[in-house]
C-alpha cells in the first residue's frame, strides 16, 4: 500500500509517500480502507520533533482517518468488514491507504457524513466537546467567544455551542472565514485582525464581558482575553505557540479562571463519553464537519504548509 513515511523529523519537505507493506490486523485490532485522513496543526509540529509526543521514526502521521473496515482480528466485536468508521488515533497511522487500529479507536460513521467530513471529526470535535462540556462547563444560556472559529476546532465549537444553547460570538481573519463562522451559527462574528475588534466585542456582550473563551492562539490573546471576562469567566486554552505575560489581577477581580489541557490528557470515561455526544450530534445534523479542501495523499506536504498559514476555513483532508 502507499503511505506517507516520515524517516526524520524536519520541515514538511520530510513527508514522503512510500509503498510499504500492508498491515494485518491481530487481536484486538482492525484494518481500516482510509478514504479520507484529517490534517491537524499538531501533525505538522509532530513532524518538525517539536511536540510534546514524540515518536519512534520512521513513522506515517494521522490520528483522524475515515473509511471502511477492511479486516478485523480475533475478539473484535465492535464492527465487521464494511462498516464506515472513523478513527481516533490508529496504531500505524492515517496518512494511508489502509490503517490499523484498536477496536477502541474505531466509531460508527453515520451515513449521511461523508469520509471526508469523518476525517475531521476526532481531533476537532472531540477538542471543542471536552473544552465545552468538560472543561468550561458551558451551560444553556451563556455567552462564548470562539477566538479564531473559522478552524477545524473553532467551527466544531461554533456548531456545538450554537446546538447547546449559547450565545455564540466568532472571530476569523478573513471575509472567507467570517462568512463560514456566520453560517456555522455564530450570532456574531469580528475580525481578529481588525484593530479594536476586542472592544467590538466588549459592546456585543453588553459591557458586562463573556462567561467563556476558547481559545486557539493563547500566545498572542490570553492578556486581552481576561478583560473580556464576565463574572466568573474561564478561559480554555486550546492553541498555544509561545509564552505570553498576564496580569492576574485580572483574573482576581472577576473570579475568573484559566483553565487549559491537550486531548491526549482526557480520561477513557471521557473518551467514551464524547464519542457518544459525537455521534449523536453527527446522526442529528447538529454537528457537520466543514471540509476546506481534499487533497491528493501525495501532497501531504502542501497541506502542511497550508494549514500553518493564515485564512482557515473548515478542514484539510487528504484522500490516499
Ligand atoms: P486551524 O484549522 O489551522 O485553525 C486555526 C484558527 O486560528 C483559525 O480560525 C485562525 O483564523 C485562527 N487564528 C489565527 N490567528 C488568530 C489570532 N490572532 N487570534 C485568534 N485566532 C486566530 O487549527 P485547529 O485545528 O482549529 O486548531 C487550533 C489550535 O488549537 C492549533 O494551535 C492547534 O494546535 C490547537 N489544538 C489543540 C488541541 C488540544 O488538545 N489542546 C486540540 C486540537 C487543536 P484565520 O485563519 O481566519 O485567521
Amino acid at each position: 500500500m502507499k503511505a506517507i513515511l516520515v524517516r526524520e523529523f524536519g520541515g514538511p519537505e520530510v513527508l514522503k509517500l512510500e509503498e510499504v507493506p500492508t498491515p494485518k490486523p491481530g487481536a484486538g485490532q482492525v484494518l481500516v480502507r482510509i478514504h479520507a485522513a484529517g490534517v491537524n496543526p499538531y501533525d505538522t509540529y509532530m513532524r518538525a520533533g517539536s511536540y510534546a509526543v514524540k515518536p519512534q521514526l520512521p513513522y506515517t502521521p494521522g490520528s483522524d482517518g475515515a473509511g471502511v473496515v477492511e479486516a478485523v482480528g480475533d475478539g473484535v466485536k465492535k464492527v465487521k468488514p464494511g462498516d464506515r468508521v472513523y478513527t481516533a488515533k490508529t496504531v500505524t497511522g492515517a496518512y494511508a491507504q489502509y490503517a490499523l487500529a484498536l477496536e477502541e479507536q474505531v466509531h460508527a460513521l453515520p451515513d449521511k457524513i461523508s469520509f471526508g467530513q469523518g476525517a475531521g471529526v476526532w481531533v476537532p470535535y472531540g477538542t471543542a466537546y471536552h473544552a465545552l462540556y468538560h472543561s468550561a462547563q458551558a451551560h444553556a444560556s451563556e455567552t462564548v467567544l470562539v477566538h479564531g472559529a473559522s478552524g477545524g476546532v473553532g467551527s466544531a465549537a461554533v456548531q456545538m455551542a450554537r446546538a447547546m444553547g449559547l450565545t455564540v460570538f466568532g472571530t476569523a481573519g478573513t471575509q472567507k472565514g467570517l462568512d463560514l463562522v456566520t453560517r456555522e451559527g455564530a450570532h456574531h462574528v469580528f475580525d481578529h485582525r481588525k484593530a479594536g475588534y476586542q472592544e467590538e466585542i466588549m459592546k456585543a456582550a453588553g459591557g458586562s464581558g463573556v462567561d467563556i473563551i476558547l481559545e486557539m492562539l493563547a500566545n498572542v490573546n490570553l492578556a486581552h482575553d481576561l478583560k473580556l471576562l464576565a463574572i466568573r469567566g474561564r478561559v480554555i486554552v486550546i492553541g498555544n505557540r509561545g509564552e505570553v505575560t498576564i496580569n492576574p489581577r485580572e483574573l482576581m477581580g472577576r473570579r475568573a479562571s484559566i483553565r487549559a489541557f491537550t486531548l491526549w490528557g482526557i480520561t477513557p470515561a471521557e473518551e467514551t463519553e464524547i464519542h457518544s455526544g459525537l455521534i449523536a450530534g453527527l446522526e442529528n445534523g447538529t454537528l457537520r464537519p466543514v471540509v476546506r479542501n481534499e487533497m491528493p495523499l501525495a501532497e501531504a506536504a502542501r497541506a502542511h504548509k497550508e494549514i500553518l498559514e493564515p485564512g482557515a476555513a473548515g478542514k484539510i483532508v487528504l484522500i490516499p
